[in-house]
């Protein structure tokens, strides 16, 4: 029996052509496409769910990481303009949680309401003119030349179209563009282990004031639990209330092969594993959180997460790679767009191992221009968790704040590059940054004046 088969050679029909192509709609493609369309760029954005929002909202991640910093110890906003721009719209909407304090209390994040997110993502790209495809799955490329991409091809339940663009961005988490149109790129660690994925789910029905401060208990009955022969996907389990405390989310599965192996998020075979197993780890884990918690005797889940959460797949080889070091050092950069405060977050076999700045540090590395511009391709950015980074590096600068503060470098450089003629490689970086100040953007600069601040 042959093992392939040949399609016939086809002519595909002209979507359009937009001066600006984003594959993918999460925390960086919504980024990209608003910096872009915000510009007056003719803009595409194709995404292969009916919404916005990335993980955030088809992984149920339902929190945002990132935003924030420990600056010389006090706990700060680091991440501005596009991202400043989704929370007023969350707040606006009475869709976002004051910021909490997580992992071990040594870092904030910020929960918010899911239904309002994506709404909140329609609505500002809409005001941005950016037009949007749904339902729409990035499928390929065409190359103008060997450096140069002339067609996104996407699958719709229309058929197939191809997308002209100028400048393209890859913002689908998995280097999809990147890799089809040849650029460079790595998986996992090198040794083939990739961080684990986690379905997420949520909790409704729970009774706030006899649950208390659960997130604190949970965690402890389930290690209680343990020692007696009980076994869990993994340590350090993530519990939290809602902006409604009746309702919360579950960050707590880890999903493995039967090999033991992490899940690959670009694996179709286990991905369709992984999302059963995700939801049987939620529906058993769950049976025991609701046995053994005061306030959740009647809580069910409300929801499991449309797909499994993938955290990591490809991380395009690009201009620089951004390390652990780097962070850990909180190093600056020249070149750079943003910074990055979160602590590396390895999801390893069984457990989740977080390492921090030092205690009174600055919290944050700066982010280089240089790591969202693959090799090879001259019209291509590559934002979000699948940018140049090592595996340790990317554990930390994956979150959402970084991608955000990724994407709208990214639709920012495509309008500079546009303006002047020149490929991403070639924008003033200068300029750049200026036009990311003007927009808003903190790029952790000034931080002596900064320290000198915090220490009166
Ligand atoms: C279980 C889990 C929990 C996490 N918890 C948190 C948390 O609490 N807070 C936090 O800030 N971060 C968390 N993260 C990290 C989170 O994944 C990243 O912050 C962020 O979502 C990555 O953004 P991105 O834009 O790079 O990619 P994604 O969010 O992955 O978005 C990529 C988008 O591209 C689309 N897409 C992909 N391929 C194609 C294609 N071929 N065609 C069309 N569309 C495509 C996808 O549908 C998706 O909308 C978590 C991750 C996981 C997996």
């Amino acid at each position: 029996m042959k093992n392939d088969v040949t399609e016939p050679a086809r002519k595909t029909p002209l979507l359009g052509e937009y001066e600006v192509v984003v594959l993918g709609g999460g925390p960086a493609g919504i980024a990209a496409a608003l910096a872009a369309g915000r510009r007056g760029r003719s803009t595409l954005l194709i995404e292969r769910y009916g919404f916005l929002g990335g993980a955030g909202t088809a992984a149920g991640l339902s929190t945002f990481c990132g935003l924030h910093a420990v600056v010389y110890g006090r706990h700060e906003q680091v991440i501005h303009g596009i991202a400043d721009d989704i929370l007023d719209r969350l707040r606006a909407m009475d869709g976002l949680n004051d910021p909490h304090l997580t992992v071990q209390n040594k870092i904030t994040a910020q929960a918010y309401d899911i239904s309002a997110y994506k709404i909140a993502a329609d609505e500002l790209l809409a005001e941005a003119k950016v037009k949007i495809m749904f339902h729409a799955l990035g499928a390929g490329a065409v190359m103008a030349s060997e450096d140069r991409i002339e067609a996104l091809l996407v699958e719709t339940k229309s058929g197939r179209y191809a997308v002209r663009g100028r400048i393209f961005v890859d913002a689908s988490g998995d280097g999809d563009l990147a890799a089809w149109a040849g650029a460079p790129y790595e998986i996992g660690d090198g040794a083939g282990n990739m961080l684990y994925p986690s379905t997420m789910f949520r909790i409704n029905g729970v009774d706030p004031v006899e649950a208390g401060n659960a997130w604190e208990l949970i965690p402890a009955l389930m290690e209680e639990a343990q020692k007696s022969g009980q076994r869990f996907p993994r340590k350090k389990p993530i519990v939290r209330p809602q902006r409604n405390p009746i309702e919360w989310r579950a960050n707590l599965t880890q999903i493995k092969n039967p090999d033991g192996t992490a899940v690959s998020g670009i694996d179709a075979a286990q991905l369709s594993y992984g999302e059963i197993e995700g939801r049987r780890q939620c529906w058993d884990v769950f049976q025991f959180i609701k046995r053994v918690t005061p306030g959740f005797q009647n809580a069910y889940i409300v929801e499991i997460a449309p797909q499994i959460g993938i955290r990591e797949t490809r991380r395009i080889a690009g201009e620089y790679t951004l390390s652990e070091e780097d962070i850990l050092g909180c190093r600056d950069f020249d070149d750079a767009i943003g910074v990055n405060g979160w602590p590396v977050e390895a999801h390893i076999k069984g457990d989740v191992k977080f390492v921090f700045t030092a205690a009174g540090s600055r919290g944050f590395n700066q982010i280089p221009y240089r790591i969202i511009l693959p090799q090879r391709v001259e019209n291509l950015l590559v934002a979000g968790r699948c940018a140049s980074m090592t595996h340790e590096g990317q554990s930390s600068a994956r979150v959402t704040g970084p991608c955000f503060v990724m994407g709208q470098a990214a639709g920012t450089a495509a309008d500079l590059a546009l303006a002047n003629d020149v490929t991403p490689r070639e924008v003033d970086v200068r300029a750049l940054q200026a036009r990311l100040q003007t927009d808003g953007a903190f790029l952790g600069r000034d931080t002596e004046a900064a320290r000198a601040v915090h220490q009166e």
